[in-house]
């Protein structure tokens, strides 16, 4: 029984590969030393796979920077404004798609399905010339040809390609239709076929992810023409069309099973529970499946004993037939004779495989060295999971490794009774939960007016969003501090400092509701994770969030609870140094959540639900100790959308309840804002209403008014609301016109009393030298406008 991984982690063990990119970004080391770096990481992965005994290893799966931008370079679908001449791509044009130049903006970035890796978004119009001007994916094969390893080159397929696209500029608003563009990307990639037909190539594997997102029948039929037409170029190879992240809906499984330049097709077993249903009700014969049951999301050792029992269901379905009489007659003499039983029973038609690439779990379990062994022992990063799914094949094909899988057993039992998976208490509270709303009892408007008395705001109040610039100093006292190189009294008092020069400065710019600025803090999730029960947190669980950017999410466990507070003591150090108001700041349940990795072993939403409770307690306490107005932020709710519009309302019904939950019980006169990242929200526009906060701050300054333009709809909208008044992420000043300018159009759709004039997202990655202008001229525009009100 065979094996085959989606694709793997590129950033390395200890990631190597960023140091090596962002070393040659600023000029220390040369292209060379970045090569030497990618090429020794390469060979080092498919020596592991090759290793372990997978038998089908994926090339071309390492990338610079993206893989997206990477069949953007092969297709030489570079914008114009690159001024790109043709010609081989090289590192120059490359990372000037990806990161801009000193002349020139980057393209465009964003989220890769419902993960946390960023993709780079093709920019594609009629006037797009494509040819063929990057020669990766022959040229990895290769490479690991030459290194003794015969492997499965991946190419992102054509019609996500198109799919994952946008209008270059000027055609948007004409609504060009993207997949028009098939018929002139498709002999790029014929040409790639051939050449790796030409290096020997028995395999090809097309990524076509898109195939599990809602699509209509015209995208379906680009599927079905796509591969029609590479018909002829693929004869002669076995070609894998891959999907993952979801299952695939019944009519677009119909449609992928159909292609008959397909040979084998790769599921998502873990989350598309349903797949499986539909591979048992017809898989076309003689076809290869290549089933996704180990999990590439989560950093959890699979339940072995459950997939393989899974596997022996499907290979009821796949494995049974005529076909294995062919594969015995193809196999011919040139095999010993025990070889060719097996062949005849299991004629490798069931291809044990990984969810989806392994990119989105952490690299190396090995490099944990300071994790508790006991939680250690319940995890699998992807080297791991490598070695699960080669022991899975095994196992069908009759050579179990009966220690290995009795040692996972006794893991997975373990975790089902430790004592630290299970809190009684947690479990208790969240399942009294149910039944109820957890509404405030007040409607926000009443709120609003009981908290005004207390506030005494003017009208047009500012605020910030929590974080102020993080110097070089304030890391470095964070970092001595947690290794213990200063005392706690040297570290409290460092950070007193830091928040009074914080409270100073936004009373000298005459900001009227305060924040402390968020010193303490490392990071968002993490600072309240490792506050927590039921989190752990790894040394090197890196995982590639975009370009050489990786992102370390915590672990949580098991049942989530707060055993003491934890930003009480900063939030009221702080208000006691002004007469202003003092916002405590908080990271909401559904942000925590969706910024870890989760426990497989409940659903998300009961997690959820403990992170809320543990929240809540903190925001009660907050209030008792004097805190009137508590911010707490969901930059992350709308990340957790699922990937189909059926799942949305579930989602988004316990996403929205967690946060009520946070904060139903708080006095009216206490002001509850929440705060959220990204600019698209008009679809979710009436779950960020459902979730009762007096006061909402949200991105906007770069998403031309699209926010604005739900309400200019009317959607009635009675809380406080800030929509950024300019945008964090640049370093550029805005002017008081213009903030002026963008206040003004504000009031043109919103009611005077409910606006709030506020940055985009926190200041922390921003220079003092750009704050105080900015913040300078942020509250001058407000006080004129004040004056013409
Ligand atoms: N309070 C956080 C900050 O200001 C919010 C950051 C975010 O939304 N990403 O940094
Ligand atoms: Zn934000």
């Amino acid at each position: 029984m065979a094996s085959h991984i989606v694709g793997y982690p590129r950033m390395g063990p200890k990631r190597e590969l960023k140091f090596a990119l962002e070393s040659f970004w600023d000029g220390k080391s040369t292209a060379e030393d970045l090569e030497k770096v990618a090429t020794d990481l390469r060979a080092s992965i498919w020596k592991q796979m090759a290793d372990a005994g997978i038998k089908y290893i994926p090339s071309n799966t390492f990338s610079y920077y993206d893989q997206v931008l990477d069949t953007t370079a092969m297709l030489g679908a570079v914008p114009e404004r690159y001024s790109w001449t043709g010609g081989e791509i090289g590192f120059d044009t490359y990372f000037s798609m990806a990161r801009g130049n000193a002349t020139v903006p980057a393209m465009e970035m964003t989220k890769w399905f419902d993960t946390n890796y960023h993709f780079i978004v093709p920019e594609l119009g009629p006037n797009t010339k494509f040819s063929y001007s990057s020669h990766k994916a022959v040229n990895e094969y290769k490479e690991a040809k030459a290194l003794g390893v015969d492997t499965v080159p991946v190419l992102i397929g054509p019609v996500s390609y198109l799919l994952l696209s946008k209008p270059a500029k000027g055609v948007e608003k004409k609504g060009f239709p993207l997949l028009s563009l098939l018929s002139s990307i498709l002999p790029v990639y014929k040409e790639v076929i051939a050449e790796l037909k030409a290096a020997g190539a028995s395999w090809i594997q097309f990524d076509e992810p898109t195939l599990v997102l809602d699509l209509d029948a015209h995208k379906l039929a680009a599927f079905s023409a796509a591969y029609t037409e590479l018909e002829s170029a693929l004869s002669g190879l076995n070609v894998l069309v891959e999907t993952y992240f979801a299952d695939v809906p019944a009519e677009s499984f119909k449609t992928l099973t159909s292609l008959s330049s397909a040979t084998a097709y790769g599921f998502d077993l873990v989350r598309g529970t349903q797949t499986v249903e539909l591979i048992k009700s017809g898989f076309p014969a003689g076809k290869y499946l290549f089933a996704g049951v180990v999990d590439g999301r989560n950093i959890w050792a699979d339940d072995l004993a459950a997939s393989l029992s899974t596997l022996q269901a499907l290979e009821a379905v796949v494995g049974k037939g005529k076909d294995a009489s062919i594969a015995y007659y193809k196999v011919g003499f040139s095999y010993n004779w025990q070889y060719l039983i097996m062949t005849t029973f299991c004629p490798d038609k069931l291809v044990v495989s990984t969810s989806c690439s392994l990119m989105h779990t952490a690299v190396d379990l090995v490099n944990e060295t300071k994790l508790d062994s006991e939680i250690k022992s319940w995890l699998a990063f992807a080297a791991q999971k490598v070695v699960e799914v080669d022991a899975l094949a095994k196992a069908l094909a009759g050579q179990k490794d009966e220690a290995y899988f009795a040692a996972n057993a006794a893991a997975q039992a373990s975790r089902k009774s430790s004592p630290r998976v299970t809190n009684e208490e947690v479990q208790k509270a969240a399942a009294a939960l149910k039944g109820s709303d957890h509404r405030r009892a007040t409607n926000v408007s009443a709120r609003l007016d009981a908290q005004q008395k207390k506030l005494n705001l003017p009208v047009l109040p500012t605020t910030t969003i929590g974080s102020f610039p993080q110097t070089v100093e304030l890391r470095r006292v964070r970092r001595e501090y947690k290794a213990k190189k200063i005392s706690e009294e040297e570290y409290v008092s460092a950070i007193k400092e830091e928040i009074n020069k914080v409270v100073k400065l936004q009373e000298e710019l005459d900001i009227d509701v305060l924040v402390h600025g968020e010193p303490e803090r490392n990071d968002m999730v993490e600072y309240f994770g490792e506050q927590l029960s039921g989190f752990a947190f790894t040394a090197n669980g890196w995982v590639q969030s975009y370009g050489s950017r990786c992102v370390k999410p915590p672990i949580i466990y098991g049942d989530v609870s707060r055993p003491n507070p934890m930003t009480v003591f900063w939030s009221k150090t702080a208000q006691s140094m002004t007469s202003r108001p003092m916002k405590g700041m908080l990271t909401g349940p559904v942000t925590i959540l969706n910024w870890s990795f989760v426990r497989n072993d409940q659903p998300r939403f009961e997690t959820c639900y403990q992170i809320a409770l543990a929240i809540k307690k903190e925001v009660e306490d907050l209030e008792a100790a004097g805190i009137q107005v508590i911010q707490i932020d969901e930059a992350a709710l709308r990340e957790g959308l699922p990937l189909r519009k059926a799942e949305h309302a579930f989602y988004l019904d316990w996403a929205v309840h967690s946060f009520r939950i946070t904060n139903c019980e708080i006095k009216d006169t206490t002001q509850i804002h929440t705060h959220m990242c990204y600019s698209n929200f008009n679809d979710i526009i009436h779950s960020i209403i459902n979730m009762d906060a007096d006061v909402i701050t949200i991105e906007n300054s770069r998403s031309d008014e699209k926010l604005l333009s739900v309400f200019r709809e009317g959607v009635k909208y009675g809380a406080g609301i800030g929509p950024g008044v300019y945008d964090i992420h640049s370093p550029r000043i805005p002017s008081t016109e213009e903030i002026a300018d963008r206040i003004n159009k504000m009031l043109a759709v919103l009611d005077t009393n409910i606006l709030w004039v506020n940055p985009d997202c926190g200041l922390k990655t921003r220079k003092y030298t750009e704050v105080k202008p900015a913040l300078t001229n942020m509250v001058s525009a407000a006080k004129l406008i004040r004056t013409q009100l």
